[in-house]
C-alpha cells in the first residue's frame, strides 16, 4: 500500500482516506510504512481545534455534526469527523461515523468524514483515531471533531485526546432517563442541550437551567467553567453563538491546552508501552502461562496481586 505524501499535504481526501487506511491495517508488513507516514506528518500536525462530541443514541450527534459542519465550512474552515465507536455486540455492532449520517457533511470537499474502524477494541479504536487526527492535521483539517457514544469508557478516551468536550443533551429527562452518568458531565467543558426548537423550545430551556444548576456542584478546576447551551441542529439556533464562544475558550486556554496535548502525547505512550508489556507477554506460551498460573494463584488467595505482578516482571525483565 503506498500513500501519496504530497497529495496527503495538498489536502486530497483520497489520500488521507489512503493513509488512514494504511494506519488501521492490521498486518504487521503494513505498521512500518504507517509509523513512516505518522513521522512524516508529525511536523504539519497539531494546528487544529480537536473538539469530542459525546451523546446517547438518537440525542442528534449526527445531526448537530452536519450542521456545525457546514457553519464551520462557510466560515472558511476544513473539518474532518472520526469516530470512537464502542462497537461492541450489545450495541449490534457500528454505531457511529456512517457516512449517511451525514449526507451534506460528506459529499462537501472541505469535510473527511471516517467511520470507526471495525473489527478492533475499544482501545485499539482509540489509539488509531488519534494517528488520524495526526493524518488529518497534517492534511489541513483544522477542525477535528471526534465523536462517540455516552455509553461508557470510550468518553475518557476522547477527552484524553481532545483540547475541548461536549456533551449533547435531550430536551426534558433527567440525568439518569438519558443514560448520561454523572462523570461523563464532569469532562464536560460545554454542555449542549440539542432539540430547542417548536414543541421542545421550553423544555429544552429548563433542561438547560437544571444543568446549569448542576454544572455549579461539580468542581472543576482550570481557567474554563464549564457552560450549558442551547441549540436547535435543525433550525439551526445557537450554532453560531457556540462556535463563538469554542473560539473564546480556546483563546482563554490556549497556555493550558498547549501543555495538555503534551501530556496527551506522553499518556498515549505511556499507555502504549503499557498494552506493548502486555502483548508480548500473551504472545509468548511461556510467558502466558505464568500469567495463567499468577491468575490462578490470585483467585485462590495464594498470592497477592502486587507480589505476583513483581515476581513474574522481575522474571520477565530479566530473562527477555
Ligand atoms: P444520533 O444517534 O445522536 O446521531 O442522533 P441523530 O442525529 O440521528 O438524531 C436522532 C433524531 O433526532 C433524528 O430523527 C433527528 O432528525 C432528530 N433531531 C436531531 N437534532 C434535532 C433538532 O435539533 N431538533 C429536532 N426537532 N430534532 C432533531
Amino acid at each position: 500500500m503506498s500513500v501519496d505524501l504530497s497529495a496527503l499535504f495538498a489536502g486530497q481526501r483520497r489520500a488521507l482516506a489512503k493513509a488512514i487506511t494504511l494506519i488501521e491495517s492490521t498486518r504487521e508488513s503494513d505498521r512500518a510504512q504507517a509509523m513512516s507516514v505518522l513521522n512524516a506528518c508529525l511536523p504539519r500536525s497539531g494546528q487544529s481545534l480537536r473538539l469530542g462530541i459525546s451523546g446517547v443514541p438518537g440525542v442528534g450527534k449526527s445531526t448537530f455534526i452536519e450542521a456545525f459542519g457546514q457553519f464551520l465550512i462557510q466560515q472558511g474552515h476544513r473539518v474532518c469527523v472520526l469516530a470512537v465507536d464502542p462497537s461492541s455486540p450489545k450495541y449490534g455492532g457500528s454505531i457511529l461515523g456512517d457516512k449517511t449520517r451525514m449526507e451534506k457533511l460528506s459529499r462537501d470537499a472541505h469535510a473527511f468524514i471516517r467511520p470507526s474502524p471495525a473489527g478492533i477494541t475499544l482501545g485499539g479504536v482509540a489509539h488509531r483515531t488519534r494517528e488520524s487526527m495526526l493524518l488529518a492535521e497534517a492534511a489541513g483539517y483544522d477542525v477535528i471533531l471526534v465523536e462517540t457514544v455516552g455509553v461508557g469508557q470510550s468518553e475518557h478516551d476522547v477527552a484524553s485526546m481532545t483540547d475541548c468536550f461536549l456533551v449533547l443533551m435531550q430536551p426534558g429527562a433527567g440525568d439518569e432517563l438519558q443514560g448520561i452518568k454523572k462523570g461523563i458531565l464532569e469532562l464536560a467543558d460545554f454542555i449542549v442541550v440539542n432539540k430547542a426548537d417548536g414543541e421542545l423550545a421550553r423544555t429544552a430551556e429548563q433542561t438547560r437551567l437544571h444543568y446549569q444548576n448542576a454544572l455549579g456542584v461539580l468542581n472543576h478546576t482550570g481557567f474554563w467553567t464549564p457552560v450549558v447551551r442551547l441549540v436547535s441542529s435543525t433550525t439551526g439556533l445557537g450554532i453560531e453563538a457556540f462556535w463563538e464562544q469554542l473560539q473564546q475558550y480556546q483563546a482563554q486556554g490556549a497556555a493550558t491546552l498547549k501543555e495538555r496535548r503534551r501530556q496527551q502525547a506522553l499518556q498515549w505512550f505511556h499507555q502504549l508501552i503499557d498494552e506493548g508489556i502486555q502483548r508480548s507477554l500473551h504472545a509468548q506460551p511461556k510467558w502466558a502461562s505464568a500469567l495463567e498460573d499468577a491468575r490462578t494463584q490470585i483467585l485462590n488467595a495464594q498470592q497477592t496481586p502486587p507480589d505476583a505482578a513483581a515476581s513474574l516482571l522481575a522474571d520477565y525483565f530479566k530473562l527477555s
